[in-house]
């Protein structure tokens, strides 16, 4: 799937429209997600320019990986749901159409702050 530069996350990466950063790094950037479904609700999305996670998992430099899974641990230390730091987090990606993916831009949603509850919902 082609990548398309109009998409939200895009948009916020080139500084068009605000975020409510968490962190950031050369090779991501960390943001508050805009409708929380958690007391912490921060998305991960690399600045380089990956449809979805099996993209960037094949695609990627080893540094932009690298880079992005460090700010990943960031996160869970600054907003205290590591397990070091607190009681646990769940990390989550949406590919595509099956995964009902809103945002074409690879992201990685890291959720905590209370108890998560079933792993999955009603598929209808
Ligand atoms: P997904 O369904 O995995 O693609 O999730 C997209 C997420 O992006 C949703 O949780 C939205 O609430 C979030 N979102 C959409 N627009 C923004 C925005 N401008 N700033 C922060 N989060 C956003």
């Amino acid at each position: 799937m082609a990548y398309d530069d109009t998409n939200i996350f895009a948009r916020i990466l080139r500084g068009e429209i605000p975020n409510d950063t968490v962190a950031e790094n050369d090779h991501a950037l960390a943001f508050r997600d805009i409708a929380p479904k958690a007391p912490s609700h921060v998305l991960v999305i690399p600045k380089g320019a990956y449809v979805a996670f099996d993209d960037f998992a094949a695609n990627a430099s080893e540094a932009e990986i690298a880079g992005f899974m460090r700010l990943c641990a960031q996160v869970c230390a600054m907003e205290g749901v590591s397990l070091d730091r607190g009681q646990g987090f769940r990390a989550i990606t949406n590919a595509g159409r099956d995964g009902v993916q809103e945002v074409p831009h690879f992201h990685l949603h890291i959720l905590g702050g209370a108890v998560m509850g079933p792993m999955i919902g009603a598929r209808d």
